[in-house]
């Protein structure tokens, strides 16, 4: 940041995800084999993958399906929720969990977020719950778990329905059970991002209740029953629209997902010994992890506060700007995850001002999350990311030796909120 070499040296993060000979294999298998519908005969690699990740997650039932959005409108759709119906849904995460209950016409009301785990405040969600909350969208953000036993409770007194976004936290366990078999019916994505990738877009659905099964499977064909070995009868029980998967990027996860343990293990080790080090240094806060779950480590999200170190007067959010500024200067590929809470996208603006009063004062822990801390995300996916993240601990400790020139950066240069300069 002040001219010097940077502490981030040598070839950088790998990249993710790894794709080996094996994979590109499966792929081309499924190529020469000419099966390249889901529907295809003789049983498709999606099927086959359905079967895997039921048997993974530990759960009776498992749908391929296009992406993970689509996974969360079928999962909405096959519990039932449709026009008029309201669904809880956290006011910080990704635009796909705040959409998907507009595409089936029901409305996303948002509740602000645990300050410490990020997942949706159980607290907070009873205060939002009305005669037309129809249905509880739980992200376990980042590949934590969010606080099931508070949701489930909610949920059994308020009759709601549970909808797990998994995206983030594939493999993740909560009290022993893996994050898609914890509420009603869990979705995933298997976008090449995520920690299990397909080789373009992907998701699935998860349940042990068949009946939700074979609605999102209706729904994902045109609303069509289609039984195996029987011929097509083009007959639409219901409106479905087309959100299949294709074979080629279920072999592609397939052929990862036998990696994909080995792959968490690594992960974890490598991102725990980077925690050791850099959540020793006084004001940064590591994702800790409660005693009942464990974490994917989609993305490392890190709180900075400068009173730890002294610097009492210096507010939290000017502090956490200079030292993502200090950190990526010396090559810490720091980032923002969300520059806004949900509610606050201008997507859902209600006036051309783009205002809908919902900004930072309604979700203040939302907010405070978006100002107070930054994230890495994919530099540690792979199981080779330990190189990297030592040089990125080494990059915390130099800025933390000079903590006093971050702090006057911090004092010095006018602090704006992050979604002030979109
Ligand atoms: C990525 C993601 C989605 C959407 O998945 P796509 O496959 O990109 O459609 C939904 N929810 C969360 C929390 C995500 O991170």
């Amino acid at each position: 940041m002040l001219g010097g070499p940077r502490a981030v040296t040598g070839p950088g993060a790998p990249a993710w995800p790894v794709t080996t000979p094996e994979d590109e294999e499966a792929v081309l298998g499924v190529i020469r084999s000419g099966h390249l519908t889901s529907m295809s005969r003789g049983g498709s690699e999606v099927q086959a993958l359905e079967r895997e990740w039921a048997a993974y997650v530990g759960v009776d039932d498992c749908v391929g399906v296009s992406n993970g959005t689509a996974a969360l409108t079928l999962a909405l759709a096959a519990v039932g929720v449709g026009p008029g119906d309201e669904v809880l849904v956290p006011a910080l995460g990704f635009i796909a969990t705040a959409v998907a209950p507009l595409r089936e016409g029901a409305t996303p009301v948002f509740v602000d977020v645990d300050p410490v785990t990020f997942n949706i405040d159980p607290a907070a969600a009873v205060q939002h719950i009305s005669p037309r909350t129809r249905a509880l969208l739980v992200v376990h953000l980042h590949g934590l778990p969010a606080d099931m036993a508070a949701l489930r409770a909610l949920a059994l007194a308020h009759d709601l329905s549970v909808v797990e976004d998994a995206a983030q936290a594939h493999g993740a366990t909560w009290r022993g059970r893996r994050a898609g078999s914890l509420g009603d019916i869990g979705t995933f994505s298997l976008n090449p991002t995520k920690n299990l990738a397909s080789c373009g877009e992907g998701g699935l659905v998860t349940t042990d209740r068949s009946e939700l099964g074979d609605a999102v499977r209706r729904r994902r064909q045109f609303g069509e029953s289609l039984d195996d070995g029987r011929q097509r009868r083009y007959v639409s029980e219901v409106v479905g629209w087309n959100e299949k998967m294709s074979p080629v990027q279920a072999a592609y996860t397939r052929s990862q997902l036998r990696r994909f343990d080995a792959a968490a293990a690594a992960r974890d080790a490598n991102v725990r010994r980077f925690h050791d080090r850099i959540g020793g240094l006084p004001g940064v806060t590591v994702p800790s992890v409660p005693q009942d779950a464990t974490h994917a480590w989609h993305i490392l999200r890190y709180r900075f506060d400068p009173a730890p170190l002294g610097y009492d007067d210096v507010p939290p959010p000017a502090f956490r700007r200079a030292v993502q500024r200090a950190l990526v200067a010396e090559g810490v590929p720091l980032t923002h995850y969300q520059l806004l809470p949900l509610p606050a996208q201008p997507a859902f603006a209600l006036d051309r001002n783009g205002s809908n009063g919902s900004g930072s004062s309604e979700y203040p822990q939302a907010a405070a999350v978006i100002e107070e801390t930054a994230t890495l995300q994919k530099v540690h996916l792979a199981p080779e990311a330990r190189p990297a993240l030592d040089t990125y601990a080494d990059a915390f400790e130099k800025v933390w030796e000079n903590a006093a020139h971050v702090v006057k950066y911090a004092r010095q240069v006018p602090y704006v909120p992050p979604w002030a300069a979109i």
